[in-house]
């Protein structure tokens, strides 16, 4: 290891800028943040600068840099884009032994920040060494990623109880219990931002333990989680994060084999998929299979195709969670219109073409479109898009003609969006009935009209690798 890792308190300590640019000013915002008092030295200051100033977040010495403006700094910074300017001031602080950092000049500098990853109080910098700043910028990306927003909540909470448990938990078992808090129902409930609930059930998981040290048969907790239309890729962070919690993964059959794979290894999975007209296990039981398995204190991931709430029954599933007081989580997914709207380039509302965008179930219960509001489907400048409406597509196309939507309004079926496998058909009211079924278009596939369709042409940005999909798609165009 070249640098050690230190995390310095400046917190008011005189900490001196020198350089009033753009480079200055966001090297003066970390300071700042951890509390330093700090004084920029230089001519003139950028906005942002100017704007700390009047805010009398920083104080400024009007001038060029002198040495003796380092004494009694705990460290300096050199951040202006005058090379020689910049080693005056590394020379001055190194005579008067205040550390000092040089902008992007590695060999004067006695301390480098890296990219740093924040989440209040926990902060995560990372040091390539100076060498490759590109990669630790990389790395921080990833990072980013990987732990949630709420994780300084988290670790605020922790601090603020961590006195009582060490004072009620016994030793032995205080290294567990904190990981049970961390990986539990507690963590969860801050990271939904349930910050009162996390502090009630950190309080019982203490009364619990002091009462029964290896108390068990905690209740579990279900995750109804949107795993979008496709693409892994358009899964949440939080989708991600519940999915790798999760001891039971009860999934439809929308659900790609890419998503199933980032689910544990050691996670059971339970198939409860649908189709259209053989529901393989029924509404019911589903619902009742998520109570039951949260009562065996087990973490549930019940993942759904798109949005849980977007045509996907999800209400249904949580009531009798809510009945049973089951604790749950919604995470929202990609629905299907967004991701296949997104993918084949079919903006769906758009300020010249549809102020308007509708979803709509083209699939009922009975079977019956009739009580789908017709004449409001038909109105121009908005975009209908139809979800399950594959069956139904001639008199979907027939219905709004009836109502007075002309002919040839644009209309797009997209199959299998945001996959490999996608394909677009576009065509119109008139047409697209038998273009597909020309082109044998099965399901999952979404009926799109209005005149957005025909952006398509211009804006298809997604090339899917299945061999015959993108060249279909060029033949199927009007
Ligand atoms: N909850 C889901 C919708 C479930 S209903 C969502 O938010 O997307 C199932 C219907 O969604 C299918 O009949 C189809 O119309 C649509 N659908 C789901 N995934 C799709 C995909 N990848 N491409 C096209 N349509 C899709």
């Amino acid at each position: 290891m070249r640098y050690l890792p230190i995390w310095l308190d400046v917190k008011d300590y005189p900490c001196l800028m020198v350089g009033g640019g753009e480079v200055a000013s966001r090297k003066s915002e970390m300071l700042l943040k951890a509390g330093a008092s700090l004084t920029v030295v230089a001519p003139t200051l950028c906005k942002n600068l100017q704007a700390s100033l009047e805010r009398g977040d920083i104080e400024h010495r009007a001038k060029h840099f002198e040495a003796d403006d380092v004494q009694g700094c705990r460290l300096v910074v050199a951040a202006t884009d005058d090379e020689c300017a910049n080693r005056r001031v590394y020379e001055a602080a190194k005579s008067a032994g205040v550390m000092v950092n040089v902008v992007d000049t590695p060999e004067l500098c006695d301390y480098t920040n890296g990219a740093v990853v924040e989440r209040d109080p926990i902060t995560i910098a990372i040091s390539s060494g100076g060498g490759a700043p590109v990669l630790a910028r990389a790395i921080k990306a990833r990072l980013e990623t990987l732990i949630p927003a709420a994780y300084g909540q988290l670790a605020a909470l922790v601090k603020s109880y961590r006195k009582t448990v060490k004072a009620r938990v016994p030793f032995e078992h205080r290294r567990s219990f904190w990981e049970g808090v961390l990986s539990g129902p507690v963590a969860e409930a801050v990271l939904a931002g349930q910050t009162d609930r996390a502090d009630q059930l950190l309080q019982q998981a203490i009364d619990d333990r002091v009462d029964s040290p290896s108390a068990d048969g905690a209740m579990g907790e279900v995750y109804l989680i949107g795993a979008g239309p496709g693409d892994p890729d358009l899964l949440t962070f939080k989708a991600l994060r519940l999915l790798q919690q999760a001891d039971v993964v009860v999934h439809d059959r929308l659900i790609p084999e890419a998503v199933m794979n980032l689910c544990r290894r050691e996670a059971e999975r339970v198939y409860v998929g649908k189709l259209a007209a053989d529901h393989s296990v029924p509404q019911g039981e589903i619902s009742q299979l998520l109570v039951d398995y949260a009562k065996q204190g087990l973490k549930v991931a019940r993942l759904k195709g798109g949005d849980s709430f977007m045509f996907g029954r999800g209400g249904e599933e949580i009531a009798l969670l809510a009945e049973n007081a089951v604790p749950f989580q919604v995470v929202p997914g990609v629905t299907s219109a967004s991701g296949c709207g997104a993918y084949a380039g079919i903006p769906l509302t758009h300020r010249d073409h549809a102020q308007a965008c509708v979803f709509v179930t083209g699939h009922t219960r009975d079977d019956s479109l009739d009580h789908l509001n017709w004449p409001q489907l038909a109105q121009p400048r908005q975009t209908v898009v139809f979800y399950m409406g594959l069956k139904n597509i001639a008199e979907i196309c027939r219905r709004l003609q009836e109502e007075g939507a002309p002919s040839d309004r644009p209309a797009a079926i997209v199959e299998q969006g945001t996959t490999p496998a996608q394909r677009v058909v576009i065509g119109n009211l008139t047409d697209l009935p038998e273009r597909a079924r020309k082109a044998e278009v099965k399901a999952p596939a979404l009926i799109m009209v209005g005149d957005v369709v025909l952006l398509q042409q211009q804006f298809a940005w997604f090339e899917p690798s299945h061999p015959g999909a993108s060249a279909f798609r060029f033949r199927h165009k009007l």
